[in-house]
């Protein structure tokens, strides 16, 4: 996976872990995955280059309801812990 930017909040990424196992993977286009900075929903257009955009509905309507739960806990923990200070421009 390339560095990327993430387009939520500038967060420069360059791995994803999935779950519910949290093995690092190289993810797939249509694949959802949450900013580890901002807790943004995002679905990856491309996951070799690391783009994204920011999830829409129909994205999220895939989502069975463990998954939802799943990225529902993570959101909560990363907004609880606040931002990462790693931007470009700071
Ligand atoms: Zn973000």
């Amino acid at each position: 996976m390339e560095k990327g930017f993430n387009v939520c909040c500038g967060y420069v990424t360059n791995a994803a872990d999935s779950l519910p196992n949290f093995e690092t993977v190289d993810p797939n286009k249509g694949d959802l995955g949450i900013c580890l900075n901002c807790g943004a929903l995002l679905v990856y257009i491309d996951g070799k280059r690391n783009i994204t955009q920011l999830a829409g509905r129909q994205d999220i309507e895939l989502l069975n309801s463990a998954q939802r739960k799943y990225i529902g806990r993570a959101q909560r923990y990363v907004r609880a812990r606040g931002l990462i200070k790693n931007r470009s421009n700071s």
